[in-house]
């Protein structure tokens, strides 16, 4: 097929899809949700924020011990807010590293001088529930370990439900950047122990980017009073003021929340955590198949894979060039996302966000058409 008798791909907003791994494609929908202003005192919008953080605690089947806390902002801010809330001035937190965003909470640590340590696996390698376990044996001054759930920086799914164990066992306090994961893989409040948990509203729930959340045990987050070095990242007293008014204590994203509502509905219309994940399993299926049939090569076995996003090799092929491949894709309708590794060259593709299977398959389409423009056969990595 020749671009002549075929129009790009692109969403029915007319955007190409993104294959990354934020910002992401949204639905219609959610984006016709935004065209109203609402005033922050608007009662309608008072009960939708209500709603809102009801549903996260919902996700998690929080109902009880468990309340939601909105916050302006990309995922980046909430992250911050809470390490900042959530481990004390005296407190030490153990940092569980195996790419970008454990080394972005090390960042975190250091601007607020609290006490750490790191326990680092390379990027292609889950983070260790049996290391973890000695260094609690080892230094009873942890009090706080952060783990990220799905590794965005190589699509890696961490051990969660070993960790949780261990540091349950050792009654130490877990704290979660679910950022690429929650809502798409499991994180049931019943069967994980954790102290707090933190998203946001573009990621696997598909609203508008601009705000995140922090889900957290309400007496963990009643003792995080005063912890908390920022005002405006204040997760406590962010929850007292909305408690006491229902109101957010600065100017709220009110269009991203209007977005968010919208995308909140429709990620339970297709039946929550079972539909969404199944969806973005399915995606990352088509796509690694898809892929390794042309000679591509995955960086990471298929267990240790979340159905998040895909890291593959870089082609040594003298025919492939990067940027062509990129800008080829993206003039067809489909952003892919360079690779953001230290252990080896390589690319990302995403498969969540509003995609399907029509989706990759047009993307897996594209490629090998671009392969063909660069005389290429099979590709070698
Ligand atoms: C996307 C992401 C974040 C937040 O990134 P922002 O660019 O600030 O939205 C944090 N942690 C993980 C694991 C992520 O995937």
């Amino acid at each position: 097929m020749t671009e002549d008798t075929k129009p790009p791909a692109s969403s029915p907003s007319g955007d190409p899809y993104l294959l990354t791994p934020g910002p992401l494609t949204t639905s219609l929908s959610v984006k016709q949700a935004m065209l109203h202003d609402y005033g922050s005192r608007d009662a309608t919008f008072i009960d939708l924020n209500a709603r809102i953080l009801e549903r996260l605690v919902g996700i998690v089947n929080g109902e009880g011990g468990y309340v939601a806390v909105p916050l302006q902002g990309s995922g980046t801010f909430v992250v911050e807010a809470m390490i900042g809330n959530f481990v004390p001035a005296d407190g030490k937190l153990l940092i569980l590293i195996n790419g970008a965003y454990g080394q972005r909470i090390k960042k975190i640590c250091d601007y607020y001088g609290r006490n750490y340590i790191v326990q680092e696996t390379p990027e292609d390698v889950p983070v260790n529930g049996v290391q973890l376990d000695a260094a609690l044996d080892n230094d009873t001054s942890i009090t706080h370990v952060v783990v990220v759930h799905c590794e965005t920086t190589s699509g890696i799914l961490n051990p969660l439900r070993e960790i949780s164990e261990v540091v349950a066992r050792h009654r130490r306090s877990l704290l979660i950047d679910s950022m690429s994961a929650f809502g798409a893989l499991p994180l049931d409040a019943g069967e994980i122990e954790f102290d707090a948990v933190v998203a946001s509203s573009n990621k696997c729930l598909e609203g508008a980017p601009g705000m995140g959340f922090c889900v957290a045990r309400e007496s963990a987050l009643e003792k995080a009073e005063g912890n908390s070095p920022s005002l405006v990242l204040d997760l406590y007293d962010q929850w007292r003021a909305m408690q006491k008014n229902r109101q957010w204590r600065f100017t709220p994203p009110t269009h991203v929340l209007l977005a968010f509502d919208q995308a909140l509905t429709e990620y339970l219309e297709e039946g929550g955590v079972v539909g969404r994940g199944g969806r973005y399993r399915q995606n990352c299926e088509l796509l690694v198949a898809g892929m390794r049939a042309m000679g591509f090569k995955t960086l990471l076995a298929d267990e240790l894979q979340a159905p998040i996003i895909v890291t593959f090799h870089m082609p040594t092929n003298p025919g492939f060039d990067f940027a062509r491949f990129y800008d080829g894709l993206k003039d067809q309708g489909y952003v892919i996302y360079p690779g953001k590794l230290t252990v080896a060259d390589s690319f990302r593709m995403g498969c969540i966000g509003r995609l399907g299977a029509e989706q990759i398959e047009g993307a897996l389409e594209a490629v090998a058409g671009l392969l063909n423009d660069f005389g290429i056969d099979r590709i070698e990595s």
